[in-house]
């Protein structure tokens, strides 16, 4: 208040001394009037600069503030120059909190940060997703309204985040498993992480199954020998009849190498994720070899065709070829009941790709099962695989020794018809 007065001394100076020089060189009243004329205009000036202020201070859009008027515009300067600053720091602030979100985006689990009253403050897309959140529609509601299970209320709200909460979310075609932890940050807001650990879940249950099934694998033939050698052991059995039981053991130490030796190559070609080297494989020898093991497991009972029709060379690991084909080759003849026939073939299409196919007239996978053939110890039928000696083993392999070549298997089936098992080379394997 004092300064606004101090600073209309120098106006009232100025102005009663042009009035004076006005009184004394002119006329008496033109000296007042000059002296009146510059209290006015200063007063003018000082009006027009205060309301550019006013505009300005009332946010209405000035980008850029000059004054006239010596003080004024110094004013004014000063003004310009602190915006022109604060300016500059908001645009650098908003480009870091831009950058800030979008690395947010583009993690791969869900964030969500909350106040200290549990409301969504802000999530990512992921977190959307996962979550069925809406932001836009849902920001500062209470997550607790908005995710409704139970177990994660409770975990919410008992503020206890030492360990996360695993959430199983119902999607249209398939579940996901969710494993939610919260993080306490600054005043009292938490941040909810979410990782969507389906796969993990899903590799951790086969382990737990191959380990079962191995073990169950084991203990059945090794159960039967047990008792097969207590019968030799107690009972004074006639020889004909010991060399029974020993032969039948034989069987069973047998189902059990082989066994051990399928999990073996499996470990093996598990272990190597190169892929198989480029040896030159004759095809043609490849078929005898492949044609012998079929006469000698069919015995006669079925209908055997081979055609090599296109006779090149395969480029591959010929130990793992032959196990993969000699898979196939089993597996049509057990299956199919005898007077079936299966046919083998050989030959390159018109892209350039060379298919190794196997067709029987057995009794055919249905659907279902076909996705799932090449798991581990998979069985469609699991008291006709048994009958068969199979353990499930088979096409995991034939799936490995194929991913290591890049070749594809295809399986078409008819259930009461029969099946067609196809692995299909890539041009580059065939020379
Ligand atoms: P292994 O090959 O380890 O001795 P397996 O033959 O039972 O045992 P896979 O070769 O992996 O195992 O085959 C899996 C299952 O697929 C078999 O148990 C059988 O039920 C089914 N299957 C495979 N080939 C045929 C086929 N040609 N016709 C009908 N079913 C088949
Ligand atoms: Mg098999």
């Amino acid at each position: 208040m004092l300064s606004g007065f101090l600073r209309l001394i120098p106006i009232l100076v100025l102005a009663g001394i042009a009035g004076l020089i006005g009184e004394a060189f002119l006329a008496d009243e033109l000296g007042w009037l000059l002296a009146v004329f510059i209290i006015v205009l200063s007063l003018f000036i000082a009006y027009v600069n205060q309301s550019r202020l006013d505009v300005f201070v009332k946010g209405a859009g000035i980008s850029h503030l000059s004054g006239f008027g010596g003080a004024w515009a110094e004013i004014f300067f000063k003004l310009q120059r602190i915006i022109t600053g604060l300016r500059k720091d908001i645009e650098q602030i908003e480009r870091q909190h831009k950058r800030f979100i979008e690395a947010f985006q583009a993690s791969p689990n869900g964030i969500v940060m909350l106040d200290d009253q549990d409301q969504i403050e802000w999530c990512n897309a992921i977190a959307e997703q996962f979550l069925s959140i809406q932001f836009k529609r849902d920001v500062l509601q209470r997550i607790h309204y908005i995710v409704r299970r139970p177990e994660f209320v409770q975990y919410i709200t008992a503020r206890k985040y030492d360990e996360p909460v695993v959430l199983e979310k119902m999607g249209a075609n398939a579940s996901r498993i969710l494993r939610l932890q919260a993080f306490p940050f600054s005043e009292n807001r938490r941040l909810v992480l979410i990782q969507d650990i389906t796969d993990l879940n899903k590799a951790e249950a086969m382990r737990r199954d191959f380990v079962a099934n191995v073990s169950h694998e084991m203990r059945t033939p090794l159960t039967v020998m047990m008792g097969f050698l207590e019968t030799v052991q107690t009972l004074d059995l006639p020889p004909e009849q010991n060399a029974q039981y020993l032969e039948m053991m034989m069987d069973q130490g047998k189902r059990m190498k082989n066994l051990v030796e399928d999990l073996l190559t499996l470990a093996n070609l598990e272990a190597n994720s190169q892929p198989a080297p480029l040896n030159s494989i004759s095809m043609s020898y490849l078929m005898s070899l492949i044609k012998n093991d079929a006469y000698a497991l069919s015995q006669g009972k079925h209908a055997l065709n081979f055609n090599l029709n296109t006779p090149c060379n395969l480029l591959g690991e010929e130990r793992e070829v032959l196990s993969a084909f000699s898979n196939l080759v089993s597996n049509a003849i057990r299956y199919t009941p005898e007077v079936g026939s299966v046919t083998v073939s050989w030959s390159v299409n018109s892209a350039g790709e060379g298919e190794f196919s196997v067709t029987d007239t057995g009794p055919g996978i249905s659907s279902e099962h076909i996705p799932r053939l090449t798991e581990r110890f998979y069985r469609v039928d699991r008291s006709r695989s048994r009958e068969t000696g199979g353990t499930g083993l088979g096409l995991a392999i034939v799936k490995h020794v194929a991913s290591r070549h890049q070749a594809q298997l295809v399986v078409e089936s008819t259930l009461g018809k029969g099946s067609t098992f196809t692995l299909r080379f890539p041009p580059e394997r065939i020379s």
